[in-house]
């Protein structure tokens, strides 16, 4: 997707500060972290939300969480971490390119709605 901020992450036209890439993922640390530790991960190719999962892309989406799994051991957050995925407008997504939030590196506030 031209227009796709994360698309142009993965291009390498926009900066970032790059935690883990393969040949279908990219994470990278978030522009305005809401936790010591808050990494973004994504798919490569262009998926907009979670409400765009399907039979033929979700291979990818079982990798990022293999990833994800990875990525909390090598950062070191022993004492647990939150996934989020925000999807629409209720859910106050604001990048349209489906990702995955790692937050952790602190108690988190339990409250989720
Ligand atoms: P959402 O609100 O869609 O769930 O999450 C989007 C996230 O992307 C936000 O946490 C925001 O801080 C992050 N973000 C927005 N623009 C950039 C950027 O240019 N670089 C990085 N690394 N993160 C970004
Ligand atoms: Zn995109």
């Amino acid at each position: 997707m031209s227009n796709c901020l994360f698309c142009k992450i993965i291009a390498g036209e926009i900066p970032s500060t790059k935690v883990y890439e393969d040949d279908t993922v990219l994470a990278f640390r978030d522009i305005a972290p809401q936790a010591p530790t808050h990494i973004l991960v994504i798919p490569k190719t262009h998926i907009g939300s979670v409400a765009e999962i399907t039979a033929e892309n979700s291979a990818v989406v079982a990798h990022i969480f293999e990833v994800i799994a990875a990525i909390a051991k090598a950062e070191g957050l022993k004492n647990g971490y939150r996934v989020v995925s925000n999807c629409g407008d209720d859910a106050g997504q604001t990048v349209h390119h489906l990702h995955y939030h790692i937050l952790g590196g602190k108690k988190l506030a339990v409250e989720m709605a």
